[in-house]
C-alpha cells in the first residue's frame, strides 16, 4: 500500500512545561478534539458529543503513550482527507528527575509546543527545558495556559517569556478577560474573537473583536505584524511605507522564522476551561515543521566511521533511532522508533548497528489515543513501535544491512546520587537482577552497581524521588519486594594541578619475570569532560601491542579513586615514555604499571573531591521567608535570586546535594504545609576542605 499521508502533512511534535502548568490536560483536549473531529467528523451537537466522551472515559484515553498518533484539519477547511494532518505526539516527562528523558524524547521530534502557567510564567524548569530545545534545534510555539486562574495576567508571562527565554517571541492573540472572566481569545491576524462554545469547548466560533478591546487589540496587532516584518526585507518596506500586508504573507514569513529559530509564535487560554486549544493546533500545522524542513539527519558508517546523511526520504535506506522502550501491559515490551529514511515494511529484518545483531520487525504498531493499529508498512518522517526486539535499548540505530549507520548518539547525564538495594526473599532476588535490568534499559540515566568486595547491589539515578519511583515500579510491575539504604551521594575525584610519574612493575627472581614500565603525564580538563587517554610514545620505548594493556590498567584505577574511593574524572592521561624488556615484558606487567602511575601521578596532582550542585527553586509564603533563607545558607546554600509572585516568594538557590535529602519533610514543617520547591542536577564542584575531610573519614571508619 502506498503512503496515505503525503510527509509534509505529518508533525512530529512534543508538549513540554513545567510540571503543574497542564501538560497533561492539555493533551488530554488536544486527543479529544483531534478524536472528534477525525471520528465523528463535522459534529457540534452537544449531546453526540458528550456521550462519545463518556465512552472515552470508561476506555480510559491512554496520555501516557510514548508516542500517540491523532488527525487534525485546521479551523476553516472543509473536514477531507486533503486537509487533513497526522501529529504524532512524543510524550516528554514532566519531572525534573528525568531531564534525561526529556532529551531523549527532544531529539526525535520536530517541534515543540511549549505550555507555561499563566500565574507563574517562566519557572526554572521551564528555563531548563527551553536550553535544552535550543541544543537539540526544536522549533517551538508557546501556548499560556490557565488564563482562568486567580492572578493570571497574560502580559506579565510574556515578558517573563522575553526576559528570560528570547526576545523572539510574538504575541498572536491576546485574552478576552481573565480568572473569572476569561472567555476566548483575539487572533491577532484575523482581528476576530474567538470563543469556545458547548460543554467540551468544541464549537469554535469567530465573532467582532468586543468594542472595548478593539484599541487594544490594534496595539499588539502592530507589534506583532512589526516583529514579523522585520524578518523580511519586502515586508518591512511595506510596514515602514505603512502598507497593509496580507494575512499570508506574514504567515509566511512567520513560518520560516519559527522553522529558523528566530520568532516564537505565543498563543493563550485555558485547557481546563476548553479555551484556545485549537487554534494552537492550527498553529502547529501552520508553523512547526514537517520533516522535510528539517536537514537529513547525520550519522557515522560503523565499519568505517565516515560521516554519512539521510534524507527524509522513502527511496532512501532504511534507518531509524528507538527512543523509548515500554512495557506495555497488553504486548509486552515495546520500542518505539522514529523513521529517518526510508521505507520499513512489516515481518522485514533490520541491523541493530549499536549491538551488531539482526532484528525481526514482526509487528509494526501504530497507537491511537484509544486503540492500537497494526500498520503494515512505515515511511520516512513516521513514528510508531514494534515488539519482541531481542537486543535493542534506547537511543540504537535501525537500519538498512546492506546500508549500515550508526545515527548521532544521545548522551545522558551521569547519575547524582544511589542507594543499597537488597531483595527481601529468596524469590524476590531472582526476579530482581532482571527486572533491575528492563528498567536501566527503558531508563538510560538508571544505573545498576555491584559491589564486588561487598557483594552488594546498587541503584544509582538523578534523584532521590528519580529512585523512589523505580523501586516502586518494581513492587508493582514486577512483584519484586526489596530493602533499599540510605542515599548516598555520588561524589567524584579528579586534580588541580598537572603532574608527571612512573610506574615500575619488575619483578626478576628466577625463571620468567614481569616488566612493565611507564612514565604518564595527567593534565586538568573541564568540568564535565571526562577522561582521555592520550598515546604519546615515540620510537617504540614501548611496543604497540602493550599500550591497551597500559590503557586498561589506567581505566581500572580510574574507578577506584585516589583521595575516598570515587570515580576520577576530567583529566588526561598522556603515556610519553618508559621502557620494556625482550623476555620478560608482557600485558599483565604494563596493566599493573600503567596503574601504578595513573595512581601517583594523580596524588601528586591535588587530588580533590567533586560533589553534585543542584539548582533548586523555593515557593514560599512571605511570612517563612527569613526562616528558609536562613535554612537554605546552613545547608551551604547560594542564593542567586529572590522574586515576587502573588503572596508568595520565590528563592532560587544552589545547594550541594548532599544537604538536600530529606528537605521536603522539612520545608513542609518549616512552612505550615506551604512551602513547595523543585530541584534538578546543576554541575559538579569541589567539596570544601573541611568537608572533604569529613567524607574521606566516613569513608574509611
Ligand atoms: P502537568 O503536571 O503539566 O501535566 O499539569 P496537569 O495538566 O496535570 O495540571 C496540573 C493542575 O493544574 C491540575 O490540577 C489541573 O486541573 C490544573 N490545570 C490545568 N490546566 C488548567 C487551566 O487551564 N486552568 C486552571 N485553573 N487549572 C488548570
Amino acid at each position: 500500500m502506498p503512503r496515505q499521508y503525503p510527509i509534509e502533512k505529518i508533525r512530529n511534535i512534543g508538549i513540554i512545561a513545567h510540571i503543574d502548568a497542564g501538560k497533561t490536560t492539555t493533551t488530554e483536549r488536544v486527543l479529544f478534539y483531534t478524536g472528534i473531529t477525525h471520528k465523528i467528523g463535522d459534529i457540534d451537537e452537544g449531546t453526540t458529543v458528550m456521550d462519545w466522551m463518556e465512552q472515552e472515559r470508561e476506555r480510559g484515553i491512554t496520555i501516557t503513550s510514548a508516542a500517540i498518533t491523532c488527525f487534525w484539519t485546521p479551523l476553516g477547511l472543509p473536514k477531507n482527507k486533503e486537509n487533513e494532518y497526522r501529529f504524532n505526539i512524543i510524550d516528554t516527562p514532566g519531572h525534573i528527575d528525568f531531564t534525561a528523558e526529556v532529551q531523549r524524547s527532544l531529539r526525535v521530534l520536530d517541534g515543540a509546543v511549549v505550555v507555561f502557567d499563566g500565574v507563574a510564567g517562566v519557572e526554572p524548569q521551564s528555563e531548563t527545558v527551553w536550553r535544552q530545545a535550543d541544543k537539540f534545534k526544536v522549533p517551538r510555539i508557546c501556548f499560556i495556559n490557565k488564563l482562568d486562574r486567580m492572578g493570571a495576567d497574560f502580559e506579565k508571562s510574556l515578558e517573563s517569556i522575553w526576559q528570560k527565554l528570547t526576545q523572539g517571541a510574538v504575541a498572536m492573540q491576546i485574552p478576552i478577560g481573565l480568572e473569572g472572566e476569561h472567555k476566548g481569545v483575539i487572533d491577532l491576524l484575523a482581528m476576530k474573537a474567538i470563543k469556545f462554545e458547548g460543554d467540551f469547548g468544541q464549537i469554535v466560533k469567530e465573532e467582532e473583536i468586543p468594542q472595548d478591546l478593539l484599541a487594544k487589540a490594534k496595539e499588539w496587532r502592530e507589534k506583532m505584524v512589526e516583529k514579523i516584518a522585520g524578518e523580511d526585507e519586502q515586508l518591512t518596506e511595506k510596514f515602514l511605507s505603512g502598507k497593509e500586508i496580507n494575512i499570508d504573507d506574514l504567515k509566511r514569513v512567520l513560518r520560516k522564522a519559527v522553522l529558523e529559530y528566530r520568532l516564537v509564535p505565543v498563543f493563550c487560554g485555558s485547557s481546563l476551561k476548553n479555551k484556545g486549544v485549537q487554534p494552537v493546533l492550527d498553529a502547529v500545522v501552520y508553523y512547526l515543521p514537517n520533516p522535510l524542513d528539517l536537514p537529513p539527519v547525520k550519522g557515522q558508517d560503523p565499519r568505517t566511521g565516515e560521516s554519512l546523511e539521510r534524507k527524509a526520504d522513502d527511496k532512501e535506506p532504511f534507518s531509524a533511532l528507538a527512543f523509548k522502550i515500554a512495557t506495555d501491559p497488553y504486548v509486552g515490551a515495546l520500542t518505539f522508533f522514529r523513521v529517518y529514511s526510508g521505507t520499513l515494511l512489516r515481518g522485514s529484518y533490520v541491523l541493530n548497528t549499536a549491538t551488531g545483531e539482526k532484528e525481526r520487525i514482526s509487528r509494526i504498531l501504530r497507537m491511537h489515543a484509544n486503540e492500537r493499529e497494526e500498520v503494515e508498512e512505515l515511511y520516512a518522517g513516521d513514528i510508531a513501535a514494534t515488539v519482541g526486539l531481542k537486543s535493542t535499548g534506547t537511543g540504537h540505530t535501525l537500519c538498512d544491512e546492506a546500508h549500515p549507520i550508526v545515527l548521532e548518539k544521545i548522551s545522558f547525564p551521569e547519575p547524582v546520587i544511589s542507594i543499597k538495594i537488597e531483595p527481601k526473599t529468596k524469590a524476590d532476588q531472582e526476579r530482581m537482577g532482571l527486572s533491575l535490568k528492563r528498567l536501566s534499559e527503558e531508563d538510560p540515566t538508571f544505573k545498576i552497581k555491584s559491589d564486588l568486595e561487598t557483594g552488594e547491589t546498587l541503584i544509582a539515578g538523578m534523584g532521590e524521588l528519580h529512585l523512589e519511583i523505580l523501586v516502586d515500579r518494581l513492587k508493582r510491575e514486577f512483584k519484586v519486594e526489596a530493602n533499599v539504604g540510605r542515599p548516598q551521594v555520588a561524589y567524584k575525584e579528579t586534580i588541580k594541578q598537572e603532574a608527571e610519574a612512573e610506574g615500575k612493575y619488575i619483578r626478576q627472581s628466577g625463571g620468567r619475570g614481569q616488566y612493565g614500565h611507564v612514565w604518564l603525564r595527567v593534565v586538568p580538563k573541564n568540568r564535565g569532560e571526562g577522561f582521555e587517554f592520550i598515546d604519546e610514545v615515540k620510537g617504540g620505548t614501548i611496543p604497540h601491542e602493550f599500550i591497551p594493556a597500559v590503557e586498561k590498567g589506567i581505566k581500572e584505577s580510574l574507578d577506584k579513586g585516589v583521595v575516598a574511593g570515587y570515580p576520577i574524572v576530567d583529566m588526561s592521561a598522556t603515556l610519553y615514555d618508559g621502557s620494556y624488556h625482550e623476555v620478560d615484558s608482557s600485558e599483565v606487567a604494563f596493566k599493573i604499571a600503567g596503574s601504578m602511575a595513573l595512581q601517583a601521578a594523580v596524588k601528586k596532582a591535588k587530588p580533590i573531591l567533586l560533589e553534585p550542585i543542584m539548582k533548586i527553586e523555593v515557593v514560599i509564603p512571605e511570612e517563612f521567608f527569613g526562616d528558609t533563607i536562613g535554612d537554605l545558607s546552613a545547608r551551604r546554600g547560594k542564593i542567586e535570586q529572590t522574586s515576587d509572585r502573588i503572596n508568595m516568594k520565590v528563592i532560587d538557590a544552589k545547594v550541594p546535594l548532599s544537604e538536600m535529602f530529606g528537605y521536603a519533610t522539612v520545608l513542609r514543617s518549616m512552612t505550615e504545609g506551604r512551602g513547595t520547591f523543585t530541584m534538578e542536577f546543576d554541575k559538579y564542584e569541589e567539596v570544601p576542605g573541611n568537608i572533604a575531610q569529613e567524607i574521606i573519614e566516613g569513608k574509611r571508619r
